[in-house]
């Protein structure tokens, strides 16, 4: 079945206490509306910082209910369509991303999206890496606000996550919860302003629900290999994490030793950033579809 979501369901914190907005069984495809991670604040680019209300940051349309979804299952979802809207916003300013000690001013500037490309200024037109800054299901414990990832996915700002990719997440709530928000029509491996081309959309995703097999991290999967997608205090932590995971979820598929699993991953995987601007930092760790290939992998197949 077809539903859809308007953007004007949007949560501020994933947590397993919100309230669904619609409820679906698995297999069902929904198409969500968001807005732009200003909640399309940002007018234009002499919108004062002090004009913008911070309690409505990282809108996450939803929750989605995912019917038959308990704790310890598997969230499987897969994004078939990504359309984003015309106007793209930037920021950066004082403490924010990797240059904040270098401003003293809030700064915004406004990007339109025009015939596929971003159009940064006279010079550059940008191509689109069209992709969701903040997805993911209600968390264990408590209540975590959109801006912050975690082992519930969240605000992970990774380039990967986009049309035709598929994630999987660790179910802790019943009905698993499921909102997204946050798109960026272009943003680079560790959005170091701080901020992606920020973009209202809409984008149709596909549910699922695994049972029998339980995550601890998302992992995403894509044409070229999956990724686990970790979030830390340190980069060197959400590495350690993604690593990890990856290496436990393949060792009981294959016939290699741990330290021979160890040294393959090592000539094959790669350790990738995906953000180091959020409270937490993201990191994923990548593995080519080949290797999946070599051992006959088909995730959570058996
Ligand atoms: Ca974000
Ligand atoms: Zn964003």
């Amino acid at each position: 079945m077809r539903h859809s979501l308007s953007n004007t369901s949007a949560v501020y914190a994933f947590d397993k206490q919100n309230k669904p907005a619609i409820k679906v069984d698995p297999g069902d495809t929904v198409t969500i509306e968001t807005y732009d991670c200003f909640t399309n604040q940002v007018k234009s680019e002499t919108t004062e910082l002090k004009s913008i209300n911070w309690d409505e940051m990282n809108p996450a349309t939803g929750p989605v209910f995912v019917n038959g979804a308990q704790p310890g299952d598997i969230l499987k979802v897969t994004i078939d369509e990504l359309k984003i809207g015309e106007r793209g916003v930037m920021v950066t300013g004082p403490d924010l991303g990797v240059m904040g000690d270098h401003f003293d001013d809030f700064d915004v500037k406004i990007v339109p999206i025009q015939d596929d490309k971003a159009i940064f200024d006279e010079n550059v037109q940008i191509p689109l890496n069209k992709m969701i800054g903040v997805i993911g299901v209600a968390p264990e414990e408590g209540s975590i606000n959109c801006g912050t990832p975690g082992a519930h996915g969240g605000n992970m700002d990774t380039t990967l996550v986009t049309e035709g990719a598929t994630l999987y997440f660790p179910v802790a709530a019943e009905g698993a919860l499921f909102a997204t928000g946050d798109f960026h029509a272009a943003m680079g491996d560790g959005e170091i302003s701080v901020s992606g081309i920020e973009v209202p959309g809409e984008v149709t995703v596909t549910f699922d629900v695994i049972k029998g097999h339980s995550i601890k991290h998302p992992l995403l999967e894509n044409e070229d290999g999956i990724a686990f997608l970790a979030s830390a205090e340190t980069l060197d932590e959400a590495t350690k994490l993604a690593t990890r995971d990856m290496i436990a979820l393949l060792h009981p598929h294959t016939d290699l030793t741990l330290s021979h699993l160890t040294m393959l991953m090592s000539a094959t995987g790669n350790a990738q950033i995906s953000q180091v601007v959020d409270p937490l930092i993201t990191a994923r760790f990548f593995v080519p579809k080949y290797i999946l290939n070599a051992y006959n992998i088909s995730l959570f197949k058996d």
